[in-house]
């Protein structure tokens, strides 16, 4: 939402329900609204209105640092394990190189048995932390 602060040139409501009507020169805050259908609408706060709900809006969604910080967490293996995983995803990786590789020389017979080859790598990395998010 787009927000700007300016003087009222009239009259009107505030857009929070309060009770005052906003007064001919007087601070507001002004933004637009976007309705279910699509519309853009205008609103318009006193600028009172508009910073204490600012304000309640902040004390109520506080930030909190992430635990051990930025980044993707730790899956918590073993050392093993992880060079077990880390190898395994290499193998993967050289299995996708050579299935593109056979694709752009037309060799695609050797795709079946790559792709086979693949999928008991993806087996066998299930039983080490699954695999990666971002792999289909
Ligand atoms: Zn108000």
């Amino acid at each position: 939402m787009h927000i700007n602060v300016a003087w009222s040139g009239r009259r009107g409501k505030c857009s929070l329900h309060c009770s005052e009507p906003i007064l001919k020169y007087t601070k507001v805050v002004r933004g637009t609204g976007l309705s279910s259908a699509g519309y853009r609408y205008r609103l318009q706060w006193h600028f009172d209105c508009w910073v204490k709900q600012a304000l309640e809006y902040l004390d109520e969604h506080k930030p909190e640092p992430r635990a051990g910080g930025p980044g993707r967490k730790e899956l918590g293996l073993d050392a093993d394990t992880r060079r077990q995983r880390h190898n395994l995803i290499v193998m993967a990786y050289r299995l996708k190189l050579r299935r593109t590789a056979a694709i752009e020389s037309s060799q695609l017979w050797k795709l079946d048995e790559l792709d086979k080859k693949l999928e008991g790598v993806k087996a066998e990395l299930e039983l080490v932390g699954g695999k990666p998010s971002h792999w289909v």
